[in-house]
């Protein structure tokens, strides 16, 4: 087991250009819309602190402008935000995983497995007790040393894109919930193109930006819509994701869809049967409009490259 660190997250800089980094953060239109090249945005909400959560008007992906600096993401997923998943949910999280890495192995029996955003390891502790080959990549400083002492693996601690992994590394690669939670989700999309065998699957779940039914609930229990973003939230959500979007974001890095769907991994029991009507409604109505997406992918015969 061992944790690999990532050289240029905090050791190639000084105290004071990180903190003039964290102070400036980046717009992120200038480009035009990271998925499609689009230059039209619709605002669909601003914050008190002017961030602007905007539409592409061609592609429909949903992102926040301006982003957050690199330099302050890691400071969201210090220790208190994994206690409660680290003391009372652990027992409910560990069947979660479970449930998740059976439900995977329809896909892909065993294998060499990666984790990307590991978190404190639970998932990569559940899947080694049955035997796949585990390793890791998390931001957080205090989850991927856990990880990789728990999970008894290695972790690397940084982005994916900065991890020092082989073309094929790998046959599952899993990102449960981290693609809304970066800066550059096609990057981190691309890279596990490039290091997922020829033969191997992806698995990419993400919150569903048209979960109608719990928006609906939360509105009708709080009195306040559900913001989709919170100056003051613990874990930002920097893309919002649909059926649409996701499907565009894995052709675009080189992956064919062989099922998209619901992603129920939520331990909240009120969150699971409010869930759970939402999937009944979605399997009526053909409409996705259950709280979470999980799509499996194979690579493209075609390798396409983000620019
Ligand atoms: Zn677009």
């Amino acid at each position: 087991m061992s944790l690999v660190q990532a050289s240029s997250l905090d050791c190639n800089y000084r105290k004071d250009e990180i903190s003039r980094m964290k102070a400036s953060p980046a717009s992120n239109r200038s480009n035009g819309c990271r998925l499609c090249g689009g230059k039209q945005f619709q605002a669909l909400e601003v914050a008190e602190d002017s961030v602007r959560v905007l539409k592409c008007r061609d592609c429909s992906l949903v992102f926040v402008d301006p982003q957050p600096s690199r330099w302050s993401l890691p400071d969201h997923y210090d220790e208190q935000y994994y206690q409660s998943w680290l003391t009372e949910q652990r027992p409910k999280r560990v069947k979660m995983w479970e449930r998740r890495i059976q439900h995977l192995e329809k896909f892909k029996r065993t294998g060499r497995l990666l984790d990307v955003g590991c978190g404190e390891g639970l998932f990569l502790e559940v899947a080694k007790r049955r035997g796949w080959q585990t390793t890791g990549t998390e931001i957080s400083g205090f989850a991927a040393e856990h990880a990789a002492k728990t999970a008894e693996c290695e972790v690397f601690h940084g982005e994916l894109p900065d991890a020092p992994f082989t073309d094929g590394a790998f046959d599952l690669v899993t990102l449960w919930h981290v693609l809304e939670h970066v800066r550059d989700p096609l990057a981190y999309l691309t890279e596990a193109r490039r290091i997922l065998a020829g033969d191997g699957v992806l698995v990419v779940a993400v919150p569903n930006l048209n979960n109608i039914l719990m928006r609906a609930v939360y509105r009708l229990f709080k009195g306040k819509p559900l913001r989709l973003y919170e100056p003051d939230e613990k874990e930002l959500h920097l893309f919002h994701f649909s059926s649409r979007t996701v499907p565009l974001c894995l052709k675009k890095a080189g992956f064919r869809i062989v099922r998209i769907g619901p992603d129920t991994g939520s331990v909240d029991r009120r969150k699971q049967i409010v869930d759970g009507f939402a999937v009944a409604i979605s399997k009526i109505t053909g409409r996705s409009i259950y709280n979470a997406l999980e799509a499996v992918a194979v690579p493209s015969k075609i390798k396409t490259h983000v620019s």
